[in-house]
Protein backbone atom coordinates (compact mmCIF):
# COMPACT_ATOMS: atom_id res chain seq x y z
CA UNK A 1 0.00 0.00 0.00
CA UNK A 2 2.48 2.43 1.14
CA UNK A 3 4.40 1.60 -2.62
CA UNK A 4 1.26 2.22 -4.58
CA UNK A 5 0.96 5.58 -2.47
CA UNK A 6 4.41 6.91 -3.20
CA UNK A 7 3.98 5.62 -6.76
CA UNK A 8 1.04 7.45 -7.53
CA UNK A 9 1.87 10.63 -5.47
CA UNK A 10 4.83 11.07 -8.24
CA UNK A 11 2.35 10.29 -10.84
CA UNK A 12 -0.12 13.22 -9.93
CA UNK A 13 3.14 15.17 -9.52
CA UNK A 14 3.76 14.60 -13.05
CA UNK A 15 0.35 15.27 -13.91
CA UNK A 16 -0.83 11.66 -14.51
CA UNK A 17 -3.95 9.97 -13.24
CA UNK A 18 -5.03 6.91 -12.15
CA UNK A 19 -8.02 5.26 -13.41
CA UNK A 20 -9.95 2.52 -11.24
CA UNK A 21 -12.63 0.37 -12.14
CA UNK A 22 -11.33 1.10 -15.92
CA UNK A 23 -10.41 -2.69 -17.94
CA UNK A 24 -8.81 -2.64 -20.82
CA UNK A 25 -10.39 -5.14 -23.06
CA UNK A 26 -8.38 -5.21 -26.30
CA UNK A 27 -5.03 -3.49 -28.02
CA UNK A 28 -4.41 -2.64 -31.79
CA UNK A 29 -1.17 -1.76 -33.09
CA UNK A 30 0.52 -0.85 -35.97
CA UNK A 31 3.90 0.95 -37.10
CA UNK A 32 2.20 4.68 -36.08
CA UNK A 33 -0.16 4.26 -33.47
CA UNK A 34 -1.49 1.82 -30.61
CA UNK A 35 -5.28 1.74 -29.49
CA UNK A 36 -6.19 0.63 -26.52
CA UNK A 37 -9.81 -0.52 -25.75
CA UNK A 38 -11.23 0.07 -22.29
CA UNK A 39 -14.55 -1.05 -20.49
CA UNK A 40 -15.23 1.24 -17.55
CA UNK A 41 -18.13 3.45 -15.70
CA UNK A 42 -18.43 5.81 -18.77
CA UNK A 43 -19.03 2.82 -21.27
CA UNK A 44 -16.45 1.62 -23.86
CA UNK A 45 -13.61 3.69 -24.76
CA UNK A 46 -11.03 3.45 -27.59
CA UNK A 47 -7.54 5.50 -26.22
CA UNK A 48 -5.01 6.09 -29.29
CA UNK A 49 -1.83 6.24 -28.37
CA UNK A 50 2.26 6.62 -29.43
CA UNK A 51 3.45 3.77 -27.25
CA UNK A 52 1.83 1.47 -24.81
CA UNK A 53 3.87 0.17 -21.82
CA UNK A 54 1.77 -2.50 -19.95
CA UNK A 55 1.78 -3.34 -16.23
CA UNK A 56 -0.72 -5.26 -15.86
CA UNK A 57 -0.07 -8.12 -13.92
CA UNK A 58 0.87 -12.04 -13.97
CA UNK A 59 -2.31 -12.63 -15.79
CA UNK A 60 -1.51 -9.76 -18.36
CA UNK A 61 -4.30 -9.69 -20.82
CA UNK A 62 -2.33 -6.93 -22.66
CA UNK A 63 0.18 -10.10 -23.22
CA UNK A 64 -2.12 -11.99 -24.43
CA UNK A 65 -3.69 -9.73 -26.97
CA UNK A 66 -0.44 -9.07 -28.40
CA UNK A 67 -0.22 -13.07 -28.58
CA UNK A 68 3.54 -13.15 -26.73
CA UNK A 69 4.27 -16.64 -25.33
CA UNK A 70 4.38 -16.87 -21.63
CA UNK A 71 5.97 -20.26 -20.94
CA UNK A 72 7.73 -22.27 -17.83
CA UNK A 73 6.64 -23.95 -14.98
CA UNK A 74 4.59 -23.91 -11.87
CA UNK A 75 7.28 -23.88 -8.65
CA UNK A 76 6.32 -27.47 -6.97
CA UNK A 77 5.94 -25.39 -3.29
CA UNK A 78 2.89 -23.75 -1.33
CA UNK A 79 3.70 -20.58 0.53
CA UNK A 80 1.69 -19.26 3.21
CA UNK A 81 1.77 -14.90 4.26
CA UNK A 82 -0.11 -13.98 7.15
CA UNK A 83 0.20 -10.24 8.01
CA UNK A 84 -0.99 -9.37 11.77
CA UNK A 85 0.64 -8.75 15.17
CA UNK A 86 3.16 -10.59 16.67
CA UNK A 87 3.79 -11.02 20.16
CA UNK A 88 7.15 -11.88 21.74
CA UNK A 89 11.00 -11.06 21.48
CA UNK A 90 12.67 -10.27 18.54
CA UNK A 91 14.17 -7.25 16.40
CA UNK A 92 11.69 -4.60 15.10
CA UNK A 93 13.37 -3.20 12.55
CA UNK A 94 14.63 -6.18 11.16
CA UNK A 95 13.99 -8.81 8.45
CA UNK A 96 14.57 -12.31 10.23
CA UNK A 97 15.00 -15.42 8.13
CA UNK A 98 15.01 -18.60 9.79
CA UNK A 99 16.21 -22.20 8.77
CA UNK A 100 14.66 -25.17 10.36
CA UNK A 101 14.43 -28.53 8.70
CA UNK A 102 10.97 -28.76 8.16
CA UNK A 103 11.62 -25.67 5.69
CA UNK A 104 11.85 -22.27 6.17
CA UNK A 105 10.66 -19.30 8.12
CA UNK A 106 10.43 -15.26 7.25
CA UNK A 107 9.65 -12.51 9.74
CA UNK A 108 9.07 -9.14 8.68
CA UNK A 109 7.67 -6.33 10.44
CA UNK A 110 6.28 -3.69 8.29
CA UNK A 111 4.91 0.06 8.91
CA UNK A 112 2.53 0.35 12.01
CA UNK A 113 3.12 -2.82 14.10
CA UNK A 114 1.95 -4.67 10.95
CA UNK A 115 4.45 -8.06 11.13
CA UNK A 116 4.28 -9.93 8.15
CA UNK A 117 5.27 -14.26 8.55
CA UNK A 118 5.46 -16.49 5.41
CA UNK A 119 7.03 -19.48 4.66
CA UNK A 120 6.68 -23.00 2.64
CA UNK A 121 3.86 -25.12 3.63
CA UNK A 122 2.49 -29.05 2.76
CA UNK A 123 0.10 -28.63 -0.37
CA UNK A 124 -3.52 -28.15 1.38
CA UNK A 125 -2.75 -26.48 4.41
CA UNK A 126 -5.53 -24.34 5.37
CA UNK A 127 -4.68 -20.67 5.69
CA UNK A 128 -5.65 -20.11 9.36
CA UNK A 129 -4.20 -18.92 12.18
CA UNK A 130 -3.26 -22.40 13.59
CA UNK A 131 -1.03 -22.71 10.25
CA UNK A 132 1.03 -19.42 10.95
CA UNK A 133 1.50 -20.56 14.38
CA UNK A 134 2.70 -24.06 13.76
CA UNK A 135 5.35 -22.36 11.08
CA UNK A 136 6.43 -20.23 13.98
CA UNK A 137 7.17 -22.56 16.53
CA UNK A 138 9.06 -25.23 14.40
CA UNK A 139 10.82 -22.75 12.85
CA UNK A 140 11.12 -19.74 14.66
CA UNK A 141 13.24 -18.82 17.70
CA UNK A 142 10.85 -19.62 20.41
CA UNK A 143 8.32 -17.69 22.28
CA UNK A 144 6.54 -15.38 18.61
CA UNK A 145 3.00 -15.86 18.42
CA UNK A 146 1.07 -14.40 15.92
CA UNK A 147 -2.74 -13.35 18.22
CA UNK A 148 -4.03 -11.24 15.48
CA UNK A 149 -4.14 -12.25 11.72
CA UNK A 150 -5.51 -9.19 9.42
CA UNK A 151 -4.94 -11.77 6.33
CA UNK A 152 -4.17 -15.49 6.23
CA UNK A 153 -3.61 -16.63 2.26
CA UNK A 154 -1.87 -19.55 0.97
CA UNK A 155 -0.37 -19.26 -2.69
CA UNK A 156 1.76 -21.40 -5.39
CA UNK A 157 3.92 -19.26 -8.33
CA UNK A 158 5.31 -20.12 -11.36
CA UNK A 159 8.37 -19.39 -12.99
CA UNK A 160 7.65 -17.51 -16.36
CA UNK A 161 9.40 -15.04 -18.49
CA UNK A 162 7.67 -13.80 -21.68
CA UNK A 163 8.92 -14.59 -24.85
CA UNK A 164 9.66 -10.97 -26.09
CA UNK A 165 9.56 -7.86 -24.09
CA UNK A 166 8.40 -5.52 -26.87
CA UNK A 167 5.83 -5.99 -29.56
CA UNK A 168 5.99 -3.14 -32.26
CA UNK A 169 5.28 0.18 -29.93
CA UNK A 170 4.16 -2.07 -26.84
CA UNK A 171 6.14 -2.95 -23.95
CA UNK A 172 5.49 -5.48 -20.97
CA UNK A 173 6.77 -4.55 -17.50
CA UNK A 174 6.83 -6.39 -14.00
CA UNK A 175 5.07 -9.24 -13.45
CA UNK A 176 3.27 -8.88 -16.63
CA UNK A 177 7.08 -9.86 -18.54
CA UNK A 178 8.30 -12.13 -15.32
CA UNK A 179 6.98 -14.12 -12.53
CA UNK A 180 9.11 -16.54 -10.03
CA UNK A 181 9.57 -18.02 -6.97
CA UNK A 182 7.90 -15.38 -4.02
CA UNK A 183 11.53 -16.58 -2.20
CA UNK A 184 13.58 -13.65 -1.39
CA UNK A 185 10.87 -11.08 -2.69
CA UNK A 186 12.08 -9.58 -5.97
CA UNK A 187 8.81 -9.29 -7.78
CA UNK A 188 9.01 -5.72 -6.97
CA UNK A 189 12.42 -4.73 -7.51
CA UNK A 190 12.36 -6.57 -10.96
CA UNK A 191 9.13 -4.50 -11.87
CA UNK A 192 10.38 -0.95 -10.90
CA UNK A 193 14.16 -1.77 -12.12
CA UNK A 194 12.06 -2.84 -15.93
CA UNK A 195 10.62 0.79 -15.54
CA UNK A 196 13.84 2.20 -14.67
CA UNK A 197 15.68 0.60 -17.91
CA UNK A 198 12.43 2.01 -20.00
CA UNK A 199 11.25 5.51 -19.70
CA UNK A 200 14.46 7.05 -20.20
CA UNK A 201 14.86 5.27 -23.79
CA UNK A 202 11.53 6.05 -24.08
CA UNK A 203 11.59 9.86 -23.21
CA UNK A 204 14.17 10.26 -25.58
CA UNK A 205 12.75 8.88 -28.25
CA UNK A 206 9.67 10.51 -27.56
CA UNK A 207 11.78 13.95 -27.34
CA UNK A 208 13.27 13.67 -30.56
CA UNK A 209 17.00 12.83 -28.92
CA UNK A 210 17.25 9.26 -29.68
CA UNK A 211 16.73 7.06 -32.75
CA UNK A 212 14.02 4.28 -31.81
CA UNK A 213 16.79 1.40 -32.47
CA UNK A 214 17.24 2.06 -28.64
CA UNK A 215 14.12 0.55 -27.93
CA UNK A 216 15.44 -2.52 -28.61
CA UNK A 217 17.62 -2.61 -25.22
CA UNK A 218 15.07 -2.95 -23.18
CA UNK A 219 14.18 -6.49 -24.50
CA UNK A 220 17.55 -7.33 -24.64
CA UNK A 221 18.80 -5.90 -21.20
CA UNK A 222 15.24 -6.73 -18.77
CA UNK A 223 15.24 -10.08 -20.12
CA UNK A 224 18.05 -11.14 -19.49
CA UNK A 225 17.82 -9.54 -16.00
CA UNK A 226 14.51 -11.62 -15.26
CA UNK A 227 16.02 -14.44 -16.36
CA UNK A 228 18.79 -14.42 -13.86
CA UNK A 229 16.39 -13.50 -11.26
CA UNK A 230 14.43 -16.90 -12.11
CA UNK A 231 18.11 -18.76 -11.80
CA UNK A 232 18.38 -17.28 -8.58
CA UNK A 233 14.79 -18.06 -7.09
CA UNK A 234 14.65 -21.52 -8.40
CA UNK A 235 17.62 -22.39 -6.67
CA UNK A 236 16.66 -20.14 -3.46
CA UNK A 237 13.35 -22.24 -3.62
CA UNK A 238 14.79 -25.37 -4.48
CA UNK A 239 17.02 -25.42 -1.26
CA UNK A 240 14.03 -24.08 1.06
CA UNK A 241 12.19 -27.19 0.24
CA UNK A 242 15.47 -29.71 1.06
CA UNK A 243 14.76 -32.80 3.10
CA UNK A 244 15.49 -33.00 6.70
CA UNK A 245 18.83 -34.19 6.63
CA UNK A 246 19.46 -32.15 3.67
CA UNK A 247 18.53 -28.95 5.11
CA UNK A 248 20.71 -29.65 7.78
CA UNK A 249 23.46 -29.66 5.61
CA UNK A 250 22.54 -26.29 4.49
CA UNK A 251 21.83 -24.89 7.96
CA UNK A 252 25.76 -25.59 8.65
CA UNK A 253 26.66 -24.04 5.72
CA UNK A 254 24.24 -21.45 6.06
CA UNK A 255 25.35 -20.43 9.26
CA UNK A 256 28.86 -20.33 8.53
CA UNK A 257 28.56 -18.06 5.12
CA UNK A 258 26.45 -15.33 8.15
CA UNK A 259 29.39 -15.77 10.37
CA UNK A 260 32.11 -15.20 7.60
CA UNK A 261 30.04 -12.30 6.21
CA UNK A 262 29.71 -14.07 2.93
CA UNK A 263 25.82 -14.11 3.23
CA UNK A 264 25.84 -9.97 3.87
CA UNK A 265 28.56 -8.95 1.05
CA UNK A 266 26.68 -11.59 -1.22
CA UNK A 267 23.26 -12.33 -0.75
CA UNK A 268 22.32 -9.19 0.39
CA UNK A 269 22.63 -7.95 -2.88
CA UNK A 270 20.86 -10.39 -5.04
CA UNK A 271 17.63 -10.09 -2.60
CA UNK A 272 18.10 -5.88 -3.00
CA UNK A 273 18.46 -6.33 -6.70
CA UNK A 274 21.51 -4.64 -7.04
CA UNK A 275 23.46 -7.59 -8.55
CA UNK A 276 21.66 -7.16 -11.93
CA UNK A 277 24.64 -6.78 -14.79
CA UNK A 278 23.89 -5.54 -18.63
CA UNK A 279 26.07 -7.41 -21.05
CA UNK A 280 24.46 -6.40 -23.79
CA UNK A 281 22.39 -3.66 -24.93
CA UNK A 282 23.74 -0.04 -23.99
CA UNK A 283 27.15 -1.03 -22.67
CA UNK A 284 30.31 -1.67 -24.36
CA UNK A 285 32.86 -4.13 -23.04
CA UNK A 286 35.38 -3.36 -20.45
CA UNK A 287 38.82 -2.36 -21.09
CA UNK A 288 41.43 -4.90 -21.02
CA UNK A 289 43.11 -3.28 -17.70
CA UNK A 290 41.98 -1.07 -15.32
CA UNK A 291 40.15 -3.66 -12.62
CA UNK A 292 39.71 -0.34 -10.12
CA UNK A 293 36.69 1.02 -12.38
CA UNK A 294 33.56 -0.80 -12.53
CA UNK A 295 32.45 -2.98 -15.24
CA UNK A 296 29.60 -1.50 -18.02
CA UNK A 297 26.15 -2.85 -17.47
CA UNK A 298 27.13 -2.32 -13.45
CA UNK A 299 25.66 -0.35 -11.64
CA UNK A 300 27.02 3.37 -11.06
CA UNK A 301 29.55 3.20 -7.85
CA UNK A 302 28.44 4.91 -4.75
CA UNK A 303 31.63 7.55 -4.79
CA UNK A 304 30.29 9.36 -8.07
CA UNK A 305 27.71 11.89 -6.37
CA UNK A 306 24.25 11.90 -7.66
CA UNK A 307 24.02 13.91 -11.54
CA UNK A 308 24.08 18.24 -10.81
CA UNK A 309 22.61 18.51 -14.44
CA UNK A 310 19.97 17.55 -16.61
CA UNK A 311 19.46 13.73 -15.44
CA UNK A 312 17.87 12.34 -18.94
CA UNK A 313 21.49 12.83 -20.31
CA UNK A 314 24.30 10.68 -20.04
CA UNK A 315 27.06 11.97 -18.11
CA UNK A 316 30.52 11.19 -19.19
CA UNK A 317 32.80 11.85 -15.77
CA UNK A 318 36.89 12.02 -16.32
CA UNK A 319 39.16 10.93 -13.12
CA UNK A 320 42.66 11.85 -12.02
CA UNK A 321 44.34 15.74 -13.23
CA UNK A 322 41.36 18.13 -14.15
CA UNK A 323 43.67 19.10 -17.08
CA UNK A 324 44.73 17.25 -19.80
CA UNK A 325 44.27 14.98 -22.91
CA UNK A 326 41.67 13.21 -21.58
CA UNK A 327 39.56 16.01 -20.02
CA UNK A 328 39.84 17.91 -23.29
CA UNK A 329 38.53 14.86 -25.65
CA UNK A 330 35.65 14.49 -23.22
CA UNK A 331 34.53 17.77 -22.87
CA UNK A 332 34.91 17.72 -27.01
CA UNK A 333 32.55 14.77 -26.97
CA UNK A 334 30.04 16.70 -24.80
CA UNK A 335 30.22 19.48 -27.36
CA UNK A 336 29.41 17.25 -30.36
CA UNK A 337 26.28 15.54 -28.58
CA UNK A 338 25.37 17.99 -26.34
CA UNK A 339 21.58 16.93 -26.26
CA UNK A 340 22.60 13.15 -25.44
CA UNK A 341 25.83 13.79 -22.29
CA UNK A 342 27.01 16.16 -20.07
CA UNK A 343 30.68 15.88 -19.30
CA UNK A 344 32.09 16.55 -15.43
CA UNK A 345 35.09 16.05 -13.91
CA UNK A 346 36.07 14.20 -10.49
CA UNK A 347 39.54 14.45 -8.79
CA UNK A 348 40.57 11.36 -7.97
CA UNK A 349 43.46 8.91 -7.89
CA UNK A 350 44.20 7.06 -11.37
CA UNK A 351 43.06 8.35 -14.52
CA UNK A 352 40.23 7.54 -16.47
CA UNK A 353 36.46 7.55 -17.67
CA UNK A 354 32.81 6.53 -17.31
CA UNK A 355 29.74 7.21 -19.28
CA UNK A 356 27.23 6.78 -16.62
CA UNK A 357 23.75 5.77 -18.57
CA UNK A 358 20.46 8.07 -17.16
CA UNK A 359 19.30 5.16 -15.65
CA UNK A 360 22.53 5.06 -13.53
CA UNK A 361 24.43 1.62 -15.01
CA UNK A 362 27.25 2.20 -16.80
CA UNK A 363 27.62 2.25 -20.45
CA UNK A 364 31.30 2.29 -20.67
CA UNK A 365 35.03 3.00 -19.19
CA UNK A 366 38.63 3.39 -20.44
CA UNK A 367 41.48 4.56 -19.33
CA UNK A 368 42.68 7.20 -21.37
CA UNK A 369 41.26 9.63 -24.21
CA UNK A 370 41.85 6.60 -27.03
CA UNK A 371 38.99 4.68 -25.08
CA UNK A 372 36.66 8.10 -26.27
CA UNK A 373 35.93 6.67 -29.40
CA UNK A 374 34.03 4.43 -28.58
CA UNK A 375 31.85 6.62 -26.26
CA UNK A 376 31.75 8.67 -29.41
CA UNK A 377 30.05 5.36 -31.32
CA UNK A 378 27.82 4.68 -28.63
CA UNK A 379 26.10 8.28 -28.60
CA UNK A 380 26.59 8.25 -32.47
CA UNK A 381 24.47 5.31 -32.58
CA UNK A 382 22.07 6.39 -30.22
CA UNK A 383 21.56 10.04 -31.72
CA UNK A 384 18.52 10.45 -33.83
CA UNK A 385 20.48 12.13 -36.78
CA UNK A 386 22.69 9.37 -36.93
CA UNK A 387 24.76 10.47 -39.50
CA UNK A 388 25.25 14.00 -38.30
CA UNK A 389 25.83 14.83 -35.08
CA UNK A 390 24.83 18.11 -33.62
CA UNK A 391 28.26 20.23 -33.20
CA UNK A 392 27.80 22.92 -31.39
CA UNK A 393 29.27 26.17 -31.50
CA UNK A 394 32.29 26.62 -29.62
C1 LIG B 1 1.12 -12.72 -1.79
C2 LIG B 1 2.23 -12.01 -2.50
C3 LIG B 1 3.30 -11.49 -1.76
C4 LIG B 1 4.33 -10.80 -2.40
N1 LIG B 1 5.37 -10.29 -1.66
C5 LIG B 1 6.35 -9.60 -2.29
C6 LIG B 1 7.44 -9.03 -1.56
O1 LIG B 1 7.53 -9.16 -0.35
N2 LIG B 1 8.39 -8.34 -2.27
C7 LIG B 1 8.32 -8.19 -3.63
O2 LIG B 1 9.19 -7.55 -4.23
N3 LIG B 1 7.31 -8.71 -4.32
C8 LIG B 1 6.33 -9.41 -3.70
N4 LIG B 1 5.31 -9.94 -4.42
C9 LIG B 1 5.32 -9.75 -5.87
C10 LIG B 1 4.86 -8.33 -6.21
O3 LIG B 1 3.60 -8.07 -5.61
C11 LIG B 1 4.74 -8.19 -7.72
O4 LIG B 1 5.94 -8.61 -8.33
C12 LIG B 1 4.49 -6.74 -8.09
O5 LIG B 1 3.28 -6.30 -7.51
C13 LIG B 1 4.39 -6.61 -9.61
O6 LIG B 1 3.88 -5.36 -9.92
P1 LIG B 1 3.09 -5.15 -11.29
O7 LIG B 1 2.73 -3.71 -11.30
O8 LIG B 1 3.87 -5.70 -12.41
O9 LIG B 1 1.78 -6.05 -11.18
P2 LIG B 1 0.57 -5.94 -10.16
O10 LIG B 1 1.02 -5.44 -8.84
O11 LIG B 1 -0.10 -7.28 -10.23
O12 LIG B 1 -0.37 -4.83 -10.78
C14 LIG B 1 -1.10 -5.06 -11.96
C15 LIG B 1 -2.23 -4.06 -12.00
O13 LIG B 1 -2.85 -4.15 -13.28
C16 LIG B 1 -4.25 -4.17 -13.09
N5 LIG B 1 -4.86 -4.88 -14.22
C17 LIG B 1 -4.80 -6.20 -14.52
N6 LIG B 1 -5.46 -6.47 -15.65
C18 LIG B 1 -5.95 -5.29 -16.09
C19 LIG B 1 -6.74 -4.91 -17.22
N7 LIG B 1 -7.14 -5.79 -18.14
N8 LIG B 1 -7.06 -3.60 -17.36
C20 LIG B 1 -6.66 -2.68 -16.45
N9 LIG B 1 -5.91 -2.98 -15.37
C21 LIG B 1 -5.57 -4.28 -15.19
C22 LIG B 1 -4.47 -4.87 -11.76
O14 LIG B 1 -5.72 -4.51 -11.22
C23 LIG B 1 -3.30 -4.31 -10.95
O15 LIG B 1 -3.64 -3.10 -10.34
C24 LIG B 1 4.29 -10.64 -3.80
C25 LIG B 1 3.22 -11.17 -4.54
C26 LIG B 1 2.21 -11.86 -3.89
C27 LIG B 1 1.07 -12.43 -4.72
Amino acid sequence: MQTELVLEQALTALGGTVERGVRVTGVAHDDTRVTVTTQGPDGTRHIGADWLIAADGVRSSVREHLGIAFAGEPVPATYLLAEGSVDGPFARDELHYFLGTTGTLVVAPLPDSVVRVGGGVPDGTEPDLAAVQRLLDERGPGGLRMVEAASITTFTSAERVAATLRRGRCFLAGDAAHTHAAVGGQGLNLALEDVRNLVWKLAGVIGGRFAPAILDSYDIERRCAAEDTVRVTRLLARLALLGPVAARVRNTVWRLASATGVLRRRYAPVLAGSRSRYTEGVVLPAPARRASLPPPGTRTPAWVPAPATDPRRFRLVTLGAPTGALVDGARTVARRFPALVGHEHLTRRGSGFLLLRPDGYVAATGTGPDGLAGVETVLRDLALTARSPVVAAG
